[in-house]
């Protein structure tokens, strides 16, 4: 058996939506179940959608959630180079043995000629609007023009493209391990343009020939590849390749929570979630898109949500480690149907990781976020944060935002609390409270219990008046933690201290 080779080819058009990530984990899923390997392929012929800084982007992603290509760029292998841009003469080879064969020809109509071949054809709606088999006689190119012409008009450096001929009046069928039999006319295929009037090829092109090069067995993309399919397998057999053809998997749609229509970039900000891994700005609008990273994801959530978000294991679990899923992909167990992205289901999937991960690793994010908000934590400082918040985070962001009071005085008090609980004249019992505490010898759960229980008693205060009051003491809101947990993580002395300070705030 051909060793399994499969590979992630994005185009650096932009930042790689998360729908990528899928793309690339089931590919490496399946790679790494069969011992094979997963290559990184870097799409970028289209100079005009090439955006700067996307290819990084693609590549710290991938990094970020641990899918570590086999072969790419700036990874090594055999069968580079990995980035489209640098292969241009392999492809002009290519499509010149295309046209010898007649499978392909020279196109010389500028843009105005085909739109207004396109404007001519519209007149009558029962034909196709499309440069095709149909139409393409009646265009300026190697079919309809005489050799000497063509040659001249090439040495003359005219303008060309080269496109593909597309046989007339037949069904194209392909099996896609998802879809099954796929069939498609002819009538319904244009002669797509395989290489560009700037010489470089287009997708079609570079992607086939690269597949076939790279010795890619297996072909797992979005399902808005699969029309492209057929031109594809055209091509495979145009080479004289078909036998040697990868096996196709298209993956169904990621749907909008609501699941109407696809998942778009621009959801996330209507809907306040992230759909990119990672921050990404936007340089020729400026809009800024929220990455999974920066809102405060575990990288091993995220692959976890997005594993099943269209496959499934086939079993209740839920909670798979990056080796789990390899030890439990199929491509079998891939849905035909669309996923619907659930935001709530992956702020779960979060919710379980930071449960589940060691307080010394979410150290590490917790003081990188203090960090980007100008504080530095200690271990121990982070640790104590963890330790009261773990069960209350959602994301890493959360636990720093909980628990910076833990570190510095707060700025202000809860103004909800102060202007509808918060009576003045309970002012002095509270620093009576404090004097109580900082005068006591010991400073451990069980004192504080039976301070503060003499101290309801005395003053017939209600648990639900006094909880919330000393919380927005501490840490500026009325919510929080186990109480004495909160007192003794601060220490005696800082928690005498925000009792005497806040109280003023209070007050103000
Ligand atoms: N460059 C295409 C993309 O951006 C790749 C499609 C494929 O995997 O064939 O998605």
């Amino acid at each position: 058996m051909k060793p399994i080779r499969v590979r992630f080819a994005p185009s650096p058009t932009g930042a790689l939506h998360i729908g990528g990530i899928r793309t690339a984990l089931y590919n490496y899923l399946f790679a790494k179940k069969s011992g094979g390997s997963f290559l990184l392929r870097i799409e970028d012929t289209d100079q005009t959608r090439y955006v700067p800084g996307a290819e990084e982007y693609i590549i710290e992603a991938l990094h970020w959630v641990g899918l570590i290509p086999d072969e790419g760029p700036g990874f090594g292998g055999e069968y580079g180079p990995y980035r489209q841009s640098e292969r241009s003469a392999i492809y002009k080879e290519y499509a010149e043995k295309l046209i010898q064969d007649g499978h392909a020809y020279y196109a010389f109509d500028t843009a105005e000629e085909i739109e207004a071949m396109k404007a001519r054809l519209q007149q009558d709606p029962s034909d196709s609007i499309k440069y095709d088999y149909n139409t393409r006689m009646s265009m300026k190119n190697s079919l309809t023009l005489s050799s000497d012409e063509v040659e001249s008009m090439i040495s003359s450096g005219q303008p060309y493209t080269i496109r593909m001929k597309i046989p007339a009046d037949e069904v194209v069928h392909f099996y896609d391990t998802i879809r099954e039999e796929v069939s498609l006319h002819t009538a319904e295929l244009d002669d797509k343009v395989l290489i560009k009037s700037d010489g470089l090829p287009t997708y079609h092109m570079a992607n086939v020939i690269d597949d076939r090069l790279m010795k890619i067995t297996h072909v797992i993309r979005g399902e808005e590849w699969l029309s492209s399919t057929a031109h594809h397998v055209l091509l495979y057999r145009f080479f004289g390749w078909e036998s040697e053809m990868p096996e196709f998997s298209h993956l169904p749609l990621i749907l909008k929570p609501s699941g109407n229509g696809k998942l778009s970039k621009r959801d996330g900000a209507q809907f306040g979630f992230p759909v990119f891994p990672l921050d990404w700005k936007d340089e020729k609008t400026g809009d800024l898109f929220l990455g999974f990273r920066e809102q405060g994801f575990l990288p091993e959530a995220l692959l976890n949500f997005m594993a099943l978000l269209g496959w499934n294991s086939g079993t209740e679990k839920e909670i798979f480690s990056l080796d789990e899923l390899i030890q439990y992909f199929s491509k079998d167990k891939i849905g035909k149907s669309s996923s619907r992205f659930d935001y709530d289901k992956a702020k779960w999937f979060n919710q379980q990781y930071i449960q589940n991960t060691e307080d010394t690793t979410l150290a590490k994010y917790v003081i990188q976020d203090a960090l980007k908000q100008g504080q530095k934590l200690t271990d121990e400082q982070a640790i104590s944060i963890i330790k009261l918040y773990k069960d209350r985070s959602i994301f890493l962001t959360d636990f720093f935002k909980q628990g910076k009071y833990l570190i510095s005085d707060i700025a202000e008090v809860d103004q909800d609390f102060k202007s509808k609980k918060w009576k003045q004249e309970w002012t002095d019992s509270y620093l009576e409270l404090a004097n109580t505490i900082e005068q006591s010898d010991e400073f451990t759960k069980e004192k504080l219990e039976e301070i503060l229980k003499a101290f309801m008693a005395k003053y017939t205060y209600k648990m639900g008046e006094v909880l919330p009051s000393l919380r927005v003491m501490m840490s500026g809101i009325p919510m929080g933690p186990d109480i004495y947990a909160m007192i003794l993580t601060l220490s005696k002395a800082v928690f005498v201290k925000r009792i005497r300070e806040n109280i003023i705030k209070l007050n103000k």
